[in-house]
């Protein structure tokens, strides 16, 4: 049978159909309203490990999400499969609902979030003294269960993209007063807040639900990630991206996608691990793509999810892997993907990496297995 979210069961979960015309405040307290959100709240501290800035959060209620995913928890005592919560309607309230060929694609609340909205209001900074605060969603692909990236139409999959742009245009430039002005990170954009946007598959690396979804986590927190990329650039004077256009050597392209390009790092630390850069690197954010560079990310995020589905069998492994999305001065813009080819052992831990395969054999076989 096939296994969805209805329009009926989601008609009864939609807080608002569109966000566009909301403001971020009373977006901000449908988080603060949402029935049970409370109880799942992250404690309200950060600690920051002053060796290499990594921020650290603590949730414990994080340990007690659902999990659906296959091997382990997804299979009741006759080996049948678990019930969906998303095709259930056992889920937060939707914030924001768009009509695909197939179904729809919607964005609601996290009922784990890594952030949750301040009680006492002001915007400071994040960071040794700061108290961590935000709001963190989650885009579900598509109502159709089994949909995701590499199995819907390209439009559909603008769709989806375009929403999450929509949204992180939104947080970032219109939360001025509820968040602390980030422009001083963001080459001096009129922003505020920081935007990470991450997608999991896969339960070896924290992908708790099958049903395809993508997380937003809109903080007054700067990520490890995005403040290394900005001392990339304050000690380099150009983003990360641009290096990597220019350093990468021909025979590490996996393909050239018009306006982005696919390619394994020089520094690959795990097997098969790749990043797509957006040859503009003036652009910053999703919001700042126009539909051709838009339309260039949706086919390479398809081609590169359906790549992995291929090979990981091939080198006897479960399809697993995290997406993450680099944003911000320092990042230019990249989307890095990072299958789970390959444990993290002690040395890993030291920051030797030994990667049981070479950068340009990796590139050929993706190269050769790609769509
Ligand atoms: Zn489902």
């Amino acid at each position: 049978m096939k296994r969805e979210l209805s329009e009926k069961m989601a008609a009864e979960l939609i807080q608002y159909s569109c966000f566009d015309s909301l403001s971020v405040e009373k977006i901000i307290s449908s988080f603060s309203d949402e029935q049970n959100l409370s109880k799942f709240a992250p404690d309200p501290v950060l600690r920051i490990d002053p060796r290499d800035k990594s921020i650290v959060l603590f949730n414990s209620a994080r340990a007690k999400r659902p999990h659906d995913i296959a091997s382990i928890q997804n299979t009741d005592a006759k080996g049948e499969n678990k019930p969906c919560p998303i095709c259930e309607g056992d889920t937060t309230r939707i914030l924001d609902i768009a009509d695909l060929s197939q179904g729809f694609t919607f964005i609601n609340k996290n009922l784990f979030p890594i952030f949750y909205p301040s009680f006492d209001g002001g915007a400071e900074e994040g960071g040794k003294s700061g108290k961590p605060y935000g709001i963190h969603f989650l885009q579900w692909t598509s109502s159709v269960h089994d949909h995701d990236w590499h199995n819907m139409d390209i439009k559909d999959l603008m769709i989806v993209i375009t929403r999450l742009a929509k949204l992180e245009q939104k947080l970032l430039f219109h939360s001025s007063g509820l968040m602390p002005d980030s422009g001083h990170w963001n080459n001096q954009k009129k922003t505020s807040g920081f935007i990470s946007i991450i997608k999991n598959y896969g339960r070896q690396v924290g992908g708790s639900l099958q049903h395809g979804h993508q997380q937003i986590a809109f903080s007054n927190t700067i990520s490890g990630q995005q403040y290394n990329n900005w001392k990339y650039l304050q000690e380099n004077h150009q983003c990360f991206s641009k290096r990597l256009l220019e350093k990468t050597p021909e025979n590490l392209i996996i393909k050239d996608y018009k306006s982005s390009i696919l390619l394994v790092p020089y520094f690959m630390k795990r097997p098969y691990n790749c990043i797509l850069a957006v040859k503009d690197t003036s652009r910053q954010f999703i919001s700042e793509l126009n539909d051709g560079e838009l339309l260039s990310i949706c086919q390479a995020l398809s081609d590169v999810m359906n790549l992995f589905f291929d090979i990981m069998p091939k080198i006897g492994k479960e399809p697993a892997f995290n997406i993450l999305v680099h944003n911000g001065p320092g990042a230019g813009l990249y989307i890095e993907f990072l299958p789970y080819t390959q444990e993290t052992g002690g040395y890993e831990q030291l920051g030797l990496w030994v990667c049981q395969a070479d950068p340009a054999s990796a590139a050929e076989f993706m190269r050769s297995n790609i769509s």
